[in-house]
């Protein structure tokens, strides 16, 4: 079984398998040996799933377990939810010694992380990922948080987890789109670091169960890499940012109605043949990373004229002043930094949904 180690500001362990949900009790006894209590988070789909297991794990090492289960969904990730989760805190009487598990997803493990970030400014956390996105991405790198109504992930805190147990079992109860949604993560990450994963992802069914734990292996190695080398995101983290400019505008523009992880796998297509045409980026990258979004029932493009969604991009976050850090690459697994100007964005990808 792969155990990633990191080495960031608190280093913490990865592990990744089958069949790590029921020892979570006995492993987060050994990153936190003097708890009491444990806070199991986890939402309303989830919680029938695996929370009666991952209790009773607890239990087992000697942990006083409690549950705040919150309705599945983007929009519980807010702070009137958090609000909710702190009273429970209270109410169970967790103290500096004790513990908060997030199991679930994304949504799940940002806000179950940012309540441990805050909560006796900062308690214990470990990271129980269920849905891919969140075995490959949001569980890895420490970054908690909430979306307020002026948008999203614009509340929050880097708050290591204590450690990641990424059960790849759990995987098989996800929806078939939730899970390829998470694969364009993991196309990304292969995109921007590493041209002998990105063919092996082309060479076999990476989401069969035998080949589950080394996908998102690999896929959390690229991410702990890069986020080791730059955990406060100045530089090298901007490369996790491949296809998601483009993508969040095109996200933002259909109201929410096109997935996150389908806008990135057209994002990533649009802003790699814009890059083509300008010979920034090998000629016949976009075509190849097309074969393997399509491998994985992912989108290869969009046709959408960007001018008509680019407005939504000026909020992006990844933006220093009038200055945009779009990211490139010279060809698959070589990523790179390009910044341009904001305004010129029209310009950059104009003719990008034109095949
Ligand atoms: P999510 O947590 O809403 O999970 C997606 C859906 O899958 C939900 O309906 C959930 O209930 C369900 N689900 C999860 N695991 C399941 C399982 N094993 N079986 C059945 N159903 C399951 O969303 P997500 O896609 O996991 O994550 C998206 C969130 O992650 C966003 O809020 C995003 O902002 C955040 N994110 C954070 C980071 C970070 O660095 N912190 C990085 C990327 C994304
Ligand atoms: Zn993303």
């Amino acid at each position: 079984m792969p155990i990633l180690h990191t080495a960031a500001s608190r280093p913490y362990d990865i592990a990744i398998g089958p069949g790590l949900l029921k020892e979570a009790g006995e492993r987060s006894r050994l990153v936190n040996p003097k708890g009491t209590r444990v806070l199991l988070v986890s939402d309303s789909n989830v919680a029938p799933l695996y929370a009666d297991k991952v209790a009773n794990s607890y239990a087992a090492a000697g942990y006083r377990v409690t549950r705040f289960v919150f309705p599945a969904g983007e929009e519980s990730k807010r702070l009137s939810t958090v609000a909710a989760l702190y009273e429970r805190l209270a109410a169970d009487g967790l103290t500096r010694s004790d513990l908060i598990a997030a199991l679930g997803g994304g949504v799940t493990g940002d806000m179950a992380g940012f309540a441990a970030a805050t909560w006796l400014r900062g308690i214990d956390f470990v990271g129980l990922p269920t849905s891919l996105l969140a075995q490959v991405d949001s569980s890895v790198g420490g970054k908690t948080g909430v979306d307020i109504p002026e948008g999203k992930n614009l509340v929050g805190a880097f708050w290591p987890p204590r450690l990641v147990l990424a059960d790849t079992e759990a995987l098989s109860t996800l929806p078939p789109a939730v899970l390829s949604d998470g694969m364009a993560e993991v196309i990304k990450a292969a995109c921007i670091k590493d041209a002998a994963f990105f063919s092996w992802l082309g060479e076999r069914d990476a989401l069969s169960p035998e080949n589950r734990p080394e996908t998102v292996a690999r896929a959390v190695d690229i991410k702990r890499r890069v986020v080791e080398a730059d955990e406060r995101e100045a530089g090298e983290r901007r490369l996790l940012n491949f296809g998601h400019t483009l993508g969040h505008a095109l996200e933002a523009h259909s109201q929410f109605r096109l997935s996150h992880g389908r806008a990135v796998a057209a994002g990533m297509i649009l802003v790699t043949r814009a890059a083509e045409r300008k010979g920034l980026t090998v000629p016949g990258t976009a075509d190849k990373i097309a074969f393997l979004l399509r491998r994985y029932g992912l989108p290869d493009g969009d046709e959408t004229p960007p001018a008509q969604y680019l407005s939504h991009a000026a909020l992006d976050k990844k933006r220093t002043g009038d200055t945009l850090s779009l990211v490139l690459l010279h060809t698959i697994g070589e990523g790179y930094v390009h910044p341009i100007p904001v305004d010129s964005l029209p310009a950059f990808t104009a003719d990008s949904h034109v095949k």
